[in-house]
């Protein structure tokens, strides 16, 4: 996962970038990057951490310009080190060019293959590159025709921001896997992840871009583009980015994050009611879907964990030793909340179950709940992701070896329940014809895997016996 923002035409381009980039900072805590277009030439700044920790006064004052491009990363390809921080820049015969990625190619493997053995030398182990070396290697003369031959080429996942000297490019690929939305203030263009940015920066929102939609933003204004033939294919955005992964301020694929967890845990309730004393989050994640199911089943609803908002978001950061000691340093139970009562938990999803198992223990050993029934605002989940979230192989996704019963033993808990896979569709009566991404829940991937035949034949060969 990553976050991407994108200012075109305004005197103070670089740090209304920096300033969307804190606000997109969940996406992303490995690295944090801004490059700059003063017309002649682009600027660029990349760090390993925090936009906060890294993006200073005089770092602003050396990306002149009044276009700039943004990215915050945590790597779901490529290592986390600073040679794949992003944006990525490139110099070649069409000019200079940066490009700020989020979302996961499954074709990026092939393709750089293919690429290397024609006499390509890559920088980095990052998917974006990919994308580079075909807008290099691309013969048409316009640089928004060789983005668009080279995303051709390209499948899974890519909301894109380019920026060149003279314009910004915008891309959003045929499925919309991830979100970008657009925004404006005055004559100035904004791009970004989610609206939680322009909200920052005091941008009015104006539209999603759409799924395969080329938008080109100059100086003689914007022309919008879609390569890709229309009805080709069914749009297939990331039910995961309303579970977890978007910020619940943030209103993406035409609805309110927020009032969506909100439901989640009003259509658990429905489902999985439980006879229980109190109604406590996991927070942060699980706060808006335990307001829905406290609300749903008019048990109370209490923080009976606290956080630690000195601590990032541990399961990002990629090493195990970090993740395991992180639990402990980010919550602590408020025993006048638990003590003796029968407790209801609810959490946004399970990846690996261990975070889970600590907590259930710490409600019962440090809190003192007398039971403990956790509730998940999400179906299991059993198949990675290959377009974009950082989940980790099946044989570490909990739901994927072991049954509910199993995985409440392996946790501790007194009941464990999911949200159903149709539960999970509740908000679809009000559209039906809108398509979501759940291959995490279903293993029905709706882009090919490519670069990953072995569970892409295992989940398609699945498919086909359970209908
Ligand atoms: P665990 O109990 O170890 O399965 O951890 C589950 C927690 O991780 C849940 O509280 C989620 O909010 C969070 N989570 C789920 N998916 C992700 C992800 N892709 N990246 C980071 N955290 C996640």
């Amino acid at each position: 996962m990553c976050g991407i923002a994108g200012i075109f035409n305004h005197p103070e381009a670089s740090n209304l970038a920096y300033l969307c980039l804190h606000a997109l900072q969940h996406r992303g805590q490995e690295s944090a990057g801004i490059v700059s277009s003063d017309g002649v030439r682009l600027h660029t700044f990349k760090a390993m951490g925090l936009v906060g920790d890294n993006i200073r006064e005089e770092t602003i004052e050396k990306l002149p310009g009044a276009s700039a491009v943004g990215h915050v990363r945590y790597s779901t390809t490529g290592t986390s080190e600073i040679k794949n921080a992003q944006p990525f820049v490139i110099n070649f015969s069409g000019g200079s060019l940066a490009i700020a990625h989020n979302g996961n190619l499954t074709n990026a493997g092939i393709l750089r293959k293919e690429l290397e053995a024609s006499g390509a030398i890559f920088q980095s182990s990052m998917d974006t590159e990919v994308i580079m070396h075909l807008i290099a290697r691309s013969s048409k003369k316009e640089l928004i025709d060789k983005i668009m031959e080279a995303c051709s080429r390209i499948l899974g996942a890519y909301s894109l921001v380019f920026l060149s000297q003279d314009q910004m490019i915008v891309v959003r690929d045929p499925k919309g896997f991830r979100p970008l939305v657009l925004g404006k203030i005055g004559q100035s263009y904004i791009a970004a992840s989610e609206t939680c940015a322009l909200d920052l920066i005091d941008a009015q929102f104006e539209r999603e871009v759409e799924p395969g939609e080329f938008l080109v933003i100059n100086a003689h204004g914007t022309r919008s583009l879609k390569p890709f033939a229309s009805g080709a294919t069914k749009s297939a955005q990331c039910i995961f980015e309303y579970i977890y992964f978007a910020k619940p301020d943030s209103h993406i694929f035409g609805r309110g994050v927020y009032e969506m967890r909100k439901g989640f845990g009003k259509q658990l309730a429905r489902e999985e009611p439980v006879d229980a004393d109190v109604v406590i989050p996991i927070p942060d994640s699980g706060v808006p879907a335990a307001i829905g199911y406290s609300e749903e089943t008019k048990i109370p609803f209490q923080m009976g964990l606290i956080r630690s908002h000195y601590v990032g978001r541990t399961f990002i950061e990629p090493s195990p030793s970090i993740r395991h000691f992180g639990v402990k340093l980010k919550l602590n139970v408020v025993r006048d909340v638990l003590k003796g009562k029968k407790v209801v938990v609810i959490d946004d999803s399970i990846v690996r179950g261990t975070t889970c198992m600590k907590i259930v223990k710490m409600l019962r050993e440090k809190g003192g709940a007398k039971e403990v029934h956790l509730r998940i605002s999400s179906p299991p989940i059993k198949w990675p992701c290959f377009y974009g979230i950082d989940t980790p192989t099946r044989q570490e996704l909990v739901a994927a070896q072991k049954n509910v019963e199993e995985i409440r033993k392996f946790i501790g808990a007194d009941s464990l329940r999911f949200l159903s896979e149709k539960g999970l569709r509740w908000f679809k009566m009000q559209n039906p014809s809108e398509e979501f991404c759940d291959a995490c829940f279903t293993g029905n991937y709706t882009v090919d895997l490519p670069d990953s035949p072995e569970i892409a034949d295992y989940a398609s060969s699945l498919q086909k016996f359970s209908t």
